[in-house]
């Protein structure tokens, strides 16, 4: 019977979905909004300074279950979805288990990441708004790649802010994104009021995401015609990348497969609330159960061992306040390898469902990660993103711990992207050199001592 499923479901090109699907309408508990400094909620007139007017409505609806993918969008989609839902066959055998692995599988484009998802909706909705370009910041360079692909799409300039360790590390990521038209700065830089200030604050850093939204939003509010977008952590983001979970719905529908276990990587939450959103509103709507599990690296980990509580989504401060787990917008975590990763947030939508306990996080260890890169690259082919396979090494142990009780778990998982610009990364792995990064809970603390006091 279940050798009936192929190693690779693929859906037809009217299956895209035709619009995204919006989980905070089905949420009982709503994410916390937005909110200034003096602790008013932020109102749709303040974000649209620093945001495009249709993402501002887009973050701030959340009653809305579904939402039209306008034509403009699902035409790019096209080039390059749907993406596959690939049974782990192979894997499987390898581990000996009776636990069945799917993988949904976002790496099949020049970004190599879902980003490009919520990068051509940004792009889109941006251009109609008769805009003459974006800025950003970049962790490992995937949001910055995917942004540059959709604004070259839509000739719209497109100024990228790179976490210092990552423009060092990946250089060839950065001539793909020049390669695509965008300008590129290594951040903190000396070209924003910011950057100079975490320079001198932080002499000789290697940069942080907070550190590169700080920038690029201080050049947005000052440049004319220029808006500021982010790849992750917003609920707009986590609105657009609900294509992976909807077209992952559909695959297992197909084939009547019902997944107990639902696994993602979680930097500031996007691929991981896209691809649980409609199993996630199931559980909220009382249809179903599943157990959905975050996982984070233990060098950043936001949800096991951040507070909940109002923070600035950047070091400089200068962002909105979002209600998230937290490590404190000052927290800078040691140079891992997983960029994509390395935020002190987490998406409020996802840090309201971990609270109420309707999903769970774990964290795990760089060394542990790359050992289940590496296993899962020999036996699937697909050489996978450092950030993917923190979800790759948790879908491992979870199938592991089939093989103890004998159960035939149904376990899916998301492989947000490739790593072929990880080499540095491999090479490390492969040389005996790669080391984790123990974290004390004095450094956490130094951070979230510094939280706002905002009472919400
Ligand atoms: C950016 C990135 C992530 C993490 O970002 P989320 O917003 O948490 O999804 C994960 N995997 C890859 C390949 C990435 O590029």
């Amino acid at each position: 019977m279940n050798n009936e499923i192929p190693y690779k479901i693929y859906l037809s090109e009217q299956e895209i979905p035709k619009q995204w699907y919006n989980l905070r309408a089905d949420m009982k508990n709503k994410p916390a909004p937005l909110i200034n400094e003096d602790g008013s909620i932020c109102s749709k007139e303040e974000l649209s300074k620093v945001f495009c007017d249709d993402l501002v409505e887009q973050e701030l609806n959340d009653t809305d279950a579904f939402i039209d993918i306008p034509d403009g969008i699902r035409d790019f989609y096209k080039m390059y979805r749907p993406a596959p839902l690939i049974r782990a066959y192979c894997l499987e055998k390898k581990l000996q288990t009776p636990a069945h692995i799917y993988y949904k599988f976002e790496g099949n484009n020049t970004s190599g990441s879902h980003k490009l998802n919520s990068a051509i909706a940004q792009a889109y909705y941006a251009k109609k708004q008769g805009l003459k370009g974006v800025t950003t910041e970049t962790g490992a360079g995937q949001w910055g790649t995917a942004l540059s692909m959709a604004c070259s799409y839509y000739d719209l300039a497109c100024k990228v802010y790179m976490v210092k360790v990552s423009y060092e590390q990946k250089p060839y990521r950065r001539e793909v994104m020049r390669t695509y038209g965008a300008s590129v700065t290594p951040s903190p830089s000396e070209t924003t009021k910011t950057g100079r200030e975490i320079l001198k604050k932080f002499p000789g850093t290697n940069g942080s995401l907070g550190c590169a939204v700080s920038e690029a939003v201080e050049v947005a509010s000052e440049l004319d015609g220029y808006r500021y977008v982010l790849g992750s952590v917003l609920n707009q983001v986590a609105l657009h990348q609900s294509v992976i979970g909807l077209e992952t719905q559909t695959a297992l529908k197909k084939y009547g497969i019902k997944i107990d276990t639902i696994i993602g990587c979680a930097g500031g939450g996007s691929n991981l609330a896209g691809l649980i959103a409609p199993f996630a509103g199931e559980i909220l709507r009382g249809e179903n159960n599943y157990d959905i599990i975050a996982v984070e690296p233990s060098s950043c980990p936001s949800f096991t061992r951040g507070t909940y509580a109002y923070d600035y989504c950047d070091t400089g401060r200068i962002t909105p306040l979002a209600k998230m787990y937290t490590l404190g917008s000052d927290f800078i975590p040691a140079p891992g390898h997983s960029g994509g990763l390395r935020f002190h947030g987490m998406n409020p939508m996802l840090s309201q469902l971990y609270h109420d306990k309707i999903i769970r996080a774990v964290s795990v260890n760089q060394t542990d990660v790359f050992k289940s890169a590496v296993e899962f690259a020999r036996v699937e082919g697909i050489l996978p993103a450092p950030e993917s396979s923190h979800a790759i090494d948790i879908a491992i142990k979870e199938a592991l711990k089939c093989k103890e009780t004998g159960e035939a778990k149904n376990i899916l998982f998301g492989l947000t992207g490739t790593g072929y610009f990880d080499m540095a990364a491999y090479q490390n792995y492969n040389d005996g050199t790669l080391k984790d990064f123990p974290l004390e809970d004095k450094e956490i603390n130094k951070s979230v001592d510094k939280l706002p006091i905002i009472e919400a």
